[in-house]
């Protein structure tokens, strides 16, 4: 296992645990918050329509386990009424988000003459749009009605059942964009007798007012899972990439160094000594001194991907030459072929008398085209040479080129002689080559 692949395992396991966990840890109700309001946070007040030339008495009594509100409505004012008013904060337009709550829970009895009847839960928003300071009135009207009974327990009631009452849209000329239910600013909440009430005596006991939410949402939840696993996603596909680009520089340096190690050996190679074993007639290579050298030279040539390639030479009608001449002037001739040859290959390539009057010449990062030339030169000087001999005399050679493909040494070998082969079976005193398509029989 990898450095990363178990830095990735322990990452993918924490992911799956802290997804499980979080999520776990929201069913099981840990993303819960709720805000009571009591006397303690909030400041009660008594509301009702003597501002508005009604003759309603109301007292406010506040103790440590409810709030009482008890009035004695006269039908007086146009709409009577009374209610508890409670300020969330000191000042009206700095109030409490409550937008992230989904419900409000109340505990109110509610004491009235007739059976049923109704009370107005106000949550009051101030926004600078259309509220300002001065004007209570202008802070917008979240507002149920509900019947509260007595003795009934704690009511929830969804915000999203809260609707804006029509008539403050209409008279603050509220625009559309701003007429649905709010509940990001709310400083003041209203609990107040119903709309249609009738002289006489109403108490509202509020024992419990509470809003209740959750710090994070469902979706919100999952939403954040989702774009830590896709970020966490993004960075090991980042940190993969930067370690493998790097993994990939520093095999390419390696294989770099392999190169130019090779290069260095591969050159060190052609660099042969001179062999006391060359052939003692023409003091030129013999054919067994060459054998292991080639075989390495071939392996170098073919993990470089260098070119390689040898000419095979054979002396036309030799045997004539001796028979005509004597055996001591062939062995003169031989002399005076290999030095003119010799004369003829660039230092790095290599002259080897393979055997009686036949040579080869090794040609290390030398193409095919680049062996014919060197073939043809030697073919074209034995040809025309004035040998400096008594007697008139001429010669001439034929020449198999082939250059090193996908093979042993022994196959580019046989491949040279068989295109020598074709040459002296062409005429003679000419060059075939081999090409590397050319089966091998
Ligand atoms: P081809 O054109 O087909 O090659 O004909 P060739 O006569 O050259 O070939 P063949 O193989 O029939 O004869 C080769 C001759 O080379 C026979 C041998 O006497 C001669 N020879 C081989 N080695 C030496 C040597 O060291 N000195 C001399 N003088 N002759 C040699
Ligand atoms: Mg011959
Ligand atoms: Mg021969």
């Amino acid at each position: 296992m990898t450095g990363l692949n178990k830095w990735l395992r322990l990452l993918i396991v924490f992911l799956v645990c802290f997804t499980i966990v979080s999520y776990s840890w929201f069913l099981l109700g840990g993303a819960k918050k709720e805000y009571t309001v009591t006397p303690k946070n909030s400041t009660y007040s008594i509301i009702d329509d003597s501002s508005q030339s009604g003759a309603t008495t109301t007292t406010l009594n506040i103790s440590n386990r409810n709030v009482l509100l008890e009035c004695n409505l006269v039908n007086k004012a146009k709409w009577p009424f009374c209610e508890i008013a409670v300020a969330l904060t000191d000042a009206i337009d700095i109030g409490f988000d409550l937008s992230s709550y989904d419900s409000v829970g109340l505990d109110i009895d509610y004491t009235s003459p007739l059976e049923g009847e109704r009370i107005r839960i106000y949550l009051r928003n101030f926004d600078p749009t259309y509220s300002n300071t001065d004007d209570p009135l202008s802070l917008k009207f979240n507002a149920i009605e509900y019947t509260p009974g007595s003795n009934q327990g704690l009511q929830i009631f969804p915000l999203s059942s809260f609707q804006v009452l029509s008539w403050w849209i209409a008279e603050n000329n509220i625009p559309v964009n701003k007429s649905s239910r709010q509940f990001d600013n709310i400083s003041i909440i209203e609990i107040a007798t119903g709309s249609y009430v009738k002289e006489s005596y109403y108490a509202i006991k509020l024992n419990r007012l509470v809003f209740y939410g959750t710090w994070i949402t469902e979706s919100s939840l999952v939403k954040l899972l989702l774009l830590l696993w896709v970020v966490t996603a993004t960075i090991v596909i980042l940190i993969d990439r930067f370690v493998l680009s790097q993994k990939i520089k520093t095999s390419e340096e390696r294989s770099q160094r392999l190169r130019d190690a090779n290069r260095v050996l591969y050159n060190k190679s052609l660099k042969f000594e001179h062999l006391a074993c060359t052939d003692s007639l023409t003091r030129i290579r013999n054919r067994h001194t060459v054998i292991e050298w080639l075989e390495g030279i071939v392996l170098q040539t073919q993990l470089n991907k260098i070119p390689f390639s040898m000419i095979f030479i054979d002396l036309d009608h030799f045997k004539e030459v001796n028979d005509r001449y004597g055996h001591s002037f062939g062995d003169e001739v031989l002399i005076k072929f290999a030095a003119t040859v010799e004369g003829l290959t660039r230092c790095s390539d290599v002259f080897v008398r393979w055997g009686g009057e036949e040579f080869v010449i090794f040609c290390p990062e030398t193409n095919m085209s680049v062996a014919v030339e060197i073939a043809e030169q030697i073919r074209e000087t034995i040809m025309t040479k004035a040998w400096g001999f008594d007697q008139e005399f001429s010669l001439t050679c034929s020449l198999g080129v082939a250059e090193l493909v996908d093979e042993s040494c022994e196959d580019l070998i046989k491949r040279a002689d068989f295109a020598l082969l074709k040459a002296k079976k062409m005429g003679r005193n000419r060059i075939e080559i081999s090409w590397e398509h050319q089966q091998l029989k």
